[in-house]
């Protein structure tokens, strides 16, 4: 069953009777749109059963009036190999993460490395290898964006050339490595600019020995695209700090599930006074000292959702378009062109809310029924959240051969 459209990269696919279709677009959070039409892995139609012919498409999955929203995205991680992180001797930890309605990850440097390099031609290297590890592997279907690299005082222009013509997309957090001045994070991140790397910079205290204090100065002075785990991850800068952040920078503000709970929510609210919800995303900088938690990011949304008053389908956003504007990503919208990534929902089984939506304004977490990446299904009920009230049924199969790899 959980294979069962697994190989058939042409497969049609409607998903219809959709109750609440999050759309992921913070302008636009909720659609009417009750139906979606899927083809080779990517959404072609958002509209209603009468705009498409559903008896000739290969898959009709009827949602039962439940929730759909685009994958979430986890905007910060730290994977090392395939499916396991030495971090917390865990194998299966991103497998966990998709049961948590995760379909993309970013990684924020692979710093769990066992060994890993800090020599510059060694952090060149570990970059582009799991960049092409993670390219060629996806763990349990979920799209791994890695090779972030850490980056070590000494690095020239030539280095940041060189990964990028070898296709590294995004450094890991400065500030993990060598590099904790401003003048010198911000030299560098002019370097990843012209050469069309992302950057991201770890705010707040020491995260694991070896890490530093990267402070709002140093944040500012390096003006880069992501202020990473901008609640701490796990210490954050005190509350006057993280406003000035919001105030004095446009750049993307990341909370963390793994970071100080309180300036999570109050940064959130600050954020909305500001007017600025559209720069909020989040990640769990999962696998950490506290563990890796497949359902961080619901969490956080639920957390954002019942405590900085935020309303829910905004704090979806937070997860999906937001991110994946930031980003670059093909995905994090349900939108015609966009990957057919999606999460089914419901709200749980005896909740207190009577929609999804209500169930996460009070806190509750949802009931995750199906997870879909590129127009395959690679889970059924989660095995991590409560059950969802009600569930989505698969009314009609592809009738054709079905390739298992
Ligand atoms: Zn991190």
């Amino acid at each position: 069953m959980l294979i069962a459209n697994h190989g058939i990269e042409d497969l049609s696919i409607v998903i219809k009777n959709v109750g609440t279709l999050l759309t992921g677009d913070i302008e636009n959070p909720i659609s009417d749109a009750s139906a979606v039409f899927v083809q080779a892995g990517k959404i072609v139609v958002v509209g209603s059963d009468k705009d498409f012919d559903a008896d000739a498409a290969d898959m009709v999955i009827d949602c039962n009036g439940t929730t759909l929203a685009p994958g979430l995205i986890d905007s910060h991680v730290h994977p090392v190999a395939g499916d396991f992180t030495p971090r917390q001797n865990q194998i299966g930890w991103i497998d966990s993460c998709l049961n948590g309605g995760v379909t993309t990850m970013i990684s924020a440097g692979e710093l769990h490395y066992p060994g890993r390099p800090t020599d510059i031609q060694g952090v060149k290297a570990l970059a582009i290898t799991s960049q092409r590890g993670f390219k060629n592997f996806r763990p349990s279907g979920v799209k791994v964006h890695a090779g972030a690299p850490i980056v070590e005082k000494g690095m020239v222009e030539a280095d940041f050339r060189e990964m990028s013509e070898a296709g590294v997309k995004m450094i890991g957090e400065i500030g993990l490595g060598s590099v904790k001045a401003g003048y010198e994070a911000r030299q560098m991140v002019e370097w990843c600019r012209k050469y069309g790397i992302q950057t991201t910079i770890h705010t707040g205290g020491e995260s694991i020995p070896g890490s530093g204090l990267i402070d709002k100065d140093v944040v500012l002075e390096a003006d880069a695209d992501v202020i990473g785990h901008i609640n701490g991850g796990h210490t954050s800068l005190p509350y006057k700090q993280v406003c000035e952040l919001c105030e004095r920078s446009d750049k993307a503000m990341e909370i963390v599930h793994n970071g100080n709970e309180r300036i999570a929510v109050l940064t959130a609210r600050h954020a909305h006074e500001l007017k600025c919800l559209h720069r909020v995303i989040l990640g769990t900088d999962a696998p950490t000292g506290s563990g890796a938690q497949p359902l961080g990011i619901i969490r956080t949304i639920s957390l954002l959702a019942s405590l900085a008053d935020v309303a829910p389908e905004i704090a979806f956003c937070f997860a999906t378009g937001n991110t994946a504007r930031v980003r670059d990503l093909d995905c994090g919208l349900i939108e015609p062109g966009r990957a057919a990534d999606f999460v089914f929902m419901d709200k749980p089984m005896n909740g207190e809310g009577r929609t999804l939506l209500e169930s996460v304004r009070v806190g509750d977490l949802p009931g995750i029924s199906m997870v879909m990446i590129d127009g395959q299904i690679k889970c059924l009920r989660s095995r991590l959240t409560p059950p969802a009230a009600t569930m989505p049924v698969i009314v009609k199969q592809p009738n054709r051969v079905i390739e298992l790899r």
